[in-house]
């Protein structure tokens, strides 16, 4: 077959995946009466990204929650969310975690005490819809009303309250595993200490789940101080991952370009709202010099999804072949780049 021709049956197969690509069977088909998701939509060029998602035993929502973090992670034996939104972001969460239609989190994750991590947390313990198992954060206590609220919500609840730290490795059930790389014994250790000034987005929890050969790397709001400690530590040549969790809702603050070169991913997941709202994301994210240094690393362009932009971004693996399926296509970078 001639190279044109090569790319015409390419280009033809891809069109006949496309037409039947949409969602776990799980997922209810959303119909014209569905709300559209909170996201620009635009003429979307043609995809390319493998069109069909990956038949896989784990799946991984990044929740389109506007400003601040929210992962879902399913495995064959449990549900962990990984951060828990922005308090004003609480009714986007739960209508996200609705659509999964779960019933159970057998792990929430708190990778830091800051609102739009943790703010969606004292809604579901009330709530009582999911029954949370257990509760890990990274030992840092905040003196917040939205930290005193969801700790008395967890306590009525019975809920168990741990601290995950360097060197700690969670099973995720069906092979999954989580190790935890940061905060360090030592910093937790500090951070106790009466009068300790606490730099919460360096103090976040970052870790890396592992299936297979598959990998991604979460950390939360963590910056460029944490980045070069952990290219500094035994951890460095651990750091390279499938995909990268963007920190801090890319910010121009995290992703140096040495330390992206270690993860070198090839993808990038970014969670952040709609630019310029009061209250929400007035900080730019993503910001163009942590989109330079994911391009940098080697991402390709079509590889980088922004909720915002994309919804919520869905990753299905069977620990061989991956697929990121996002809401909404939407090649929004080159622009956003130009502006
Ligand atoms: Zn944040």
């Amino acid at each position: 077959m001639r190279p044109t021709k090569i790319l015409a049956a390419l280009a033809l197969a891809s069109a006949m995946l496309l037409s039947g690509c949409g969602g776990s069977s799980n997922d209810p088909q959303p119909s014209n009466n569905d709300p559209k998701p909170n996201v620009e939509t635009a003429a979307a060029p043609p995809p390319t990204q493998p069109s069909t998602p990956v038949k896989g035993d784990l799946t991984i929502k990044m929740l389109n929650v506007g400003q601040g973090d929210a992962i879902l992670i399913q495995t064959k034996k449990q549900n962990i969310l990984i951060d828990t939104s922005d308090i004003d972001e609480r009714d986007k969460l739960v209508a996200e975690l609705d659509k999964t239609r779960i019933k159970k989190l057998d792990r929430v994750i708190l990778t830091h005490p800051h609102a739009d991590h943790i703010g969606g947390l004292e809604r579901l313990i009330k709530d009582g819809k999911l029954n949370i198992k257990e509760i890990d954060d990274n030992g840092m206590t905040s003196g917040s009303k939205i930290y005193t609220n969801y700790m008395k919500a967890a306590k009525a609840a019975g809920i168990s309250i741990g601290h995950l730290k360097d060197g700690d490795e969670l099973d995720f059930g069906g092979g999954v595993k989580f190790k935890v790389y940061y905060p360090t014994a030592e910093l937790i250790n500090e951070g106790s200490q009466k009068g300790y000034k606490h730099d919460p987005n360096n103090e976040s929890i970052v870790g890396r789940l592992t299936y297979k050969n598959f990998s991604m790397l979460f950390t939360g709001d963590a910056e460029k101080k944490v980045e070069n400690e952990l290219l500094n530590s035994v951890h460095k040549s651990e750091l390279k991952s499938t995909i990268f969790k963007a920190s801090h809702h890319g910010s121009k603050t995290s992703a140096g370009v040495d330390f992206m070169k270690m993860v070198a991913p090839e993808y990038v997941v970014i969670s952040a709202g709609e630019p310029d709202i009061d209250g929400g994301n007035t900080y730019g994210h993503p910001h163009k010099a942590a989109l330079n240094n994911y391009l940098k690393a080697g991402v390709a362009k079509s590889k980088i999804y922004w909720t915002y932009k994309n919804g919520t971004i869905t990753i299905t693996t069977d620990g061989k072949a991956w697929s990121v399926t996002p809401e909404v296509e939407n090649n929004w970078l080159d622009a956003w780049l130009d502006k």
